[in-house]
């Protein structure tokens, strides 16, 4: 491991903040200081090293065996928000999505409220092309800065990730470290209005307060990923102390000493159901990361 300046933890926890708190731990868990010093390490490290960036894991998978190489964390001076002119928010990647929504409703900006229900940072929106209610963050992307695996700081116009639903084309062991959104002139109480709106139907129909990874399939064309699981008769099924959620059947829940494993292998339990109910192939929405045990 090159000298990096930031905090380096060898074997450090992912459990500890992902959102199912299941998995083994990062071979290296690094947290750099500035984004010089992210660039200086992926120049200096080793081509052959692999290298995951990581929000807070709201959308993750972490095998029980650990994750090879190096997980990247960024840390709270990479989370700044601020308001620029033409109705645009810039902000580090580190940040969480309803601090990017509330920054833009006190600013006068529309079309960010989505963001408020989303519960990841703005890499793993960047890199997910999150979405809800219609809007994706493609939709309100302009530019991402990119830090790539060869230690490059490049910024990058949202074009250039490719994005298609809940898809990116962000290559391997690229860490995004800033994005800006842009939105239109709104009013800031009809902003916030609708921001609570959001995180009122959310809290009635998300089980927000588990530990889950979210959605775990995309919704296929013409269906909702949901639905073909609730047909298929898996709400509520279990496989040691992982379950299908009984408030919305595309969540999976850790009801407190699940391992990854057994949540990944329910998981595959629903697809084969739902494939053998309804003939349709769930593809994952949820990034498995790392190695079995
Ligand atoms: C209760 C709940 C509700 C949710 N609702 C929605 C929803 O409505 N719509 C939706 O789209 N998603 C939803 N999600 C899923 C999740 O919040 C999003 O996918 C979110 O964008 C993930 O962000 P994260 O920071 O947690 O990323 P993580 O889960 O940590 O990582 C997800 C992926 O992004 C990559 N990544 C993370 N940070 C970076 C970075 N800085 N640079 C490059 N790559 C990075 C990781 O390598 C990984 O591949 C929900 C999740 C939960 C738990």
């Amino acid at each position: 491991m090159p000298p990096v300046a930031g905090r380096v933890e060898p074997q450090g926890s992912l459990a500890d903040f992902i959102w199912f708190r299941t998995g083994g731990p990062a071979e290296w868990l690094v947290r750099p200081d500035t984004v010089e010093a992210l660039a200086d390490l992926l120049a200096a490290l080793d081509p052959d090293v692999p290298v995951l960036p990581v929000g807070v894991g709201s959308n993750l998978i972490v095998r029980d065996g650990g994750v090879p190489g190096v997980v990247v964390r960024l840390p709270k001076a990479m989370a700044r928000v601020s308001v620029e002119p033409g109705n645009r928010v810039r902000a580090g990647a580190g940040a969480m999505g309803i601090t990017v929504a509330s920054a833009a409703r006190d600013a006068g900006i529309a079309g960010l409220e989505f963001l408020r229900g989303i519960p990841g940072t703005v890499g793993g929106a960047v890199r997910m092309n999150a979405g809800a209610y219609g809007r994706d963050t493609s939709d309100i992307l302009v530019e991402a800065t990119v830090v790539t695996r060869a230690g490059a700081i490049e910024t990058w116009p949202a074009e250039r990730l490719g994005y298609t639903y809940r898809h990116s084309e962000l290559p391997a062991g690229a860490v995004v470290v800033e994005a800006v959104f842009e939105g239109t002139p709104g009013d800031p109480a009809a902003i916030g209005a609708e921001m609570d709106r959001i995180a009122a139907e959310r809290e009635a129909s998300q089980p927000l307060r588990s530990r889950t990874g979210g959605s775990t399939f995309k919704n296929p064309d013409g269906h909702k990923a949901w639905a073909l699981i609730d047909a298929a008769g898996c709400r509520g099924l279990r496989r040691g102390d992982a379950q299908v959620s009984e408030k919305h059947c595309n969540f999976l829940l850790n009801l407190g000493a699940a391992s990854s494993a057994e949540i990944e292998a329910l998981a595959e339990e629903v697809r084969a159901r739902v494939k053998a109910h309804s003939g349709v192939e769930l593809e994952w929405e949820i990034q498995r990361v790392g190695l079995a045990q």
